[in-house]
């Protein structure tokens, strides 16, 4: 029997221990430093057909309806003039079991807990030290216990700590020169938008998404905004949630998102968003490594989650076909997504009014052509 250590309990170690359990070979266990997996509410997430044909080979099809939305189109409109400016329908690319899906992130993290045995996640277990010795690692936790394995996969995020333990040089990923705001806002305070569809608002320097997270009135609300920030305030993390903060930041998209949005938002929260600069493979091959720890995408294909949970998928299979290294097709995509979503904040910032004005004109084009569809989504959704 293997043993398999998994360092963190988020989305991709929940997922890859709810596949690797099928198999009876390999004796498995979470450590994750809080004391519990992260199910604050609040936080939307969007999961594109690709991860979904992956989440429903373990039964996510079968969660409650009323927890999920499927929303079939994205509407694009202008911060400037509020007009629409086209519709991409997005659901050409689910089959009758697959759909494009919005939800809150506590309930498919829910999901993946449940759906594990309480004993297989070891709570409050930091991990400070990674030793190899011959083919088994050791792992020496904060409270100075010690366990030993056979396989170890680094799941513990994007500011990934074991990640840095297991290489002479440190990996840090890089401010992408933007910040998020978020928060709830009820369906009834959403005007002149379809609520059927993910609404995408594009802004000068600054675009906003509205999506629903469940069949009630509750909606998500991001919006994402370049601001140039230096490290002191980089390192300062509870300016991120000063009053002061969130109040100017407010102040700041209040120039082009709908007052009526504003007002109505609840549970707002600020921080800024942070993207890898480079894949990172383990030299030791009983090492892996996963989700934002292996590679942390900006938000603007929306892609961060449904990663997380392909590259797992593809570790799981790895390891049952005895590969121990992901190959270059997945390095490759991994490229081309980051790729995608630079040029996607690129072209949902832009400024100037001829070129948003060309921009628009291009986009009511191309969300029509099959071929670019093909080409844009259907490589990053299939
Ligand atoms: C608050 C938040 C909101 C997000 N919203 C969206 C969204 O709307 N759409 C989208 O597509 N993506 C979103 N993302 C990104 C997406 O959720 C991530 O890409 C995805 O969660 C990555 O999963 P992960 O398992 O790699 O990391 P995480 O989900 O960050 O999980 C890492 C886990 O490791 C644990 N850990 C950390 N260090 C250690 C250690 N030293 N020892 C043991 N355990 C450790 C942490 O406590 C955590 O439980 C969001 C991410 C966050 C954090």
């Amino acid at each position: 029997m293997k043993k398999i250590a998994i360092i963190g309990g988020g989305i991709s170690g929940l997922y890859i221990a709810n596949l690797l359990r099928q198999n009876s070979n390999y004796k498995i266990t979470i450590y994750e430093k809080n004391n519990s997996v992260n199910l604050e509410k609040g936080y939307g997430i969007q999961l594109s057909v690709n991860s979904i044909k992956l989440l429903n080979k373990i039964g996510f099809q079968n969660i409650n309806p009323k927890e999920k939305f499927c929303p079939n189109k994205v509407s694009f409109y202008s911060l400037k003039n509020k007009d629409k400016i086209c519709d991409l329908n997005i659901s050409v690319f689910n089959d009758n079991n697959d759909k494009y899906t919005t939800l809150q992130r506590f309930t498919l993290i829910d999901f993946l807990k449940n759906k594990l045995p309480n004993n297989l996640i070891d709570y409050n277990k930091k991990v400070i030290e990674i030793k190899n010795v011959s083919k088994i690692i050791q792992i020496i936790f904060e409270d100075n216990s010690s366990i030993e394995c056979d396989y170890l996969i680094i799941s513990d995020g994007i500011f990934s700590k074991t990640r840095s333990l297991i290489t002479d040089k440190e990996i840090k990923p890089k401010y992408f020169n933007s910040i998020v705001v978020r928060g709830n806002i009820d369906k009834n305070n959403l005007q002149n938008i379809d609520h059927n569809n993910i609404s995408l608002f594009l802004g000068s320097n600054l675009h906003s998404v509205v999506y629903p997270v469940n069949q009630d009135v509750q909606f998500n609300f991001v919006a994402i905004l370049r601001k140039k920030l230096n490290s002191e305030e980089l390192a300062d993390y509870s300016l991120f949630d000063s009053k002061e903060f969130i109040s100017s930041t407010l102040l700041e998209i209040s120039k082009q998102v709908d007052s009526n949005i504003i007002e109505n938002l609840i549970d707002i929260k600020c921080f800024p968003i942070f993207s890898s600069t480079e894949i990172f493979q383990p030299k030791n091959k009983n090492t892996f490594v996963i989700g934002d720890a292996f590679f942390a995408f900006p938000p603007t294909f929306a892609q961060g989650a449904s990663q997380s949970i392909e590259v797992a998928h593809e570790l799981y299979r790895n390891l049952e076909n005895q590969n121990d290294q992901f190959n270059i097709e997945r390095i490759e995509r991994t490229k081309m997504i980051d790729r995608k979503s630079k040029f996607n904040y690129f072209v949902f910032h832009l400024s100037n009014p001829i070129i948003t004005w060309v921009r628009n004109l291009l986009m009511k084009k191309l969300v029509k052509n099959k071929y670019f569809l093909k080409k844009y989504l259907g490589s990053i959704y299939k």
